[in-house]
């Protein structure tokens, strides 16, 4: 009931762009926030019925026609991680719905995100007591999975704003405490292959290595925005027409010079995280996103349609 007026209360031609990272078999106890496979099917179902799904470049092109009949729906993956060809994809064609999805092109076949590499390593710590001088406090027990996610929890937030190869120093430091860090995060090029090959699937550029745009000296951006669709380009032998911002804030982690760059990279759309809806006047290269992060559908679509009229 809460669902459907929520959903009902959206007659405006907005467009609303869901974000997802990852898609999990079964649910994680190092990242118990992922969605899990059946809260997807869940979620997809209700997408199917209350919504009209359209691709992203479909979105973009109602955009610039002025034919937005909103409420419409688009589906967007970030980064490029395996599960979203082996647990996403499957859902999706379950309920023919569309998806796009933006891969870091530097992680394909058997790379890490060096937040991935911190959680790992934490998973495969035995317990004990742990004095990590990078960190503060520097001193760590860890027993349970609380504890795990904590010791996680701090080193990703105390790294996350260094430079990108300080970052990796500390990351290769402290994930030498442990053996046999996964390398089938990230999609493998065959899995990429064939979820491109997915006619219900879109791939776009994330940059190579996923750097915070806004931190990099100009020339090493367009490097990064530039790489990154040429190995997709050349891997799928298809042109790659949209990009996400790595991070993704507008003055924060990317720059307006950075959708010059994009743009001129031959790029035709940009999304970013920052929360919003699109209609006729958004601008293309900066196509605001949002996805609730609750399990339950009433709650889901309440925020849903917060986001539609500007309240969240
Ligand atoms: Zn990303």
């Amino acid at each position: 009931m809460i669902e459907k007026l929520a959903v009902s209360s959206m007659r405006l031609a907005r467009h609303h762009t869901l974000i997802f990272h990852r898609v999990l078999n079964e649910q994680d106890p190092m990242s118990p926030d992922e969605p899990t496979a059946e809260w997807f099917r869940t979620l997809a179902g209700w997408l199917a019925r209350r919504f009209e799904v359209i691709s992203l470049a479909e979105a973009v092109r109602r955009a610039g026609n002025h034919g937005l009949r909103g409420p419409t729906v688009s589906i967007t993956f970030d980064d490029g991680y395996a599960d979203n060809f082996l647990v996403a994809l499957p859902i999706l064609e379950e309920f023919a719905l569309p998806a796009t999805f933006f891969v870091a092109s530097g992680f394909i076949d058997g790379g890490r995100m060096w937040n991935d590499s911190i959680i790992e390593t934490v998973r495969r710590l035995q317990p004990g007591n742990y004095s990590l001088e990078d960190l503060s406090p520097t001193s760590f027990e860890i027993s349970d999975w609380a504890s795990r996610r904590h010791l996680a929890n701090t080193a990703i937030t105390a790294w996350k704003h260094l430079p990108p190869q300080e970052r990796q120093g500390k990351v290769d430091g402290f994930s030498a405490l442990v053996d046999d860090l996964p390398i089938d995060l990230m999609m493998s090029k065959a899995q990429l292959r064939l979820l491109a090959e997915s006619r219900l699937s879109t791939v776009g550029g994330h940059t190579r290595t996923h750097p915070i745009l806004a931190a990099l000296p100009d020339n090493a951006a367009r490097d990064e925005i530039e790489s990154g669709k040429r190995d997709l380009e050349e891997w799928l032998q298809r042109e790659i027409t949209l990009f996400a911002y790595p991070n993704g804030k507008l003055g924060r982690d990317y720059l307006r010079g950075h959708a010059e760059f994009v743009k001129e990279a031959g790029f035709r759309a940009a999304v970013a995280t920052d929360w919003g809806t699109m209609d006729a006047a958004t601008d293309l290269f900066a196509i605001p996103r949002f996805t609730p992060w609750h399990t339950n559908l009433p709650r889901f679509a309440v925020d849903m349609a917060r986001c539609h009229f500007g309240l969240i």
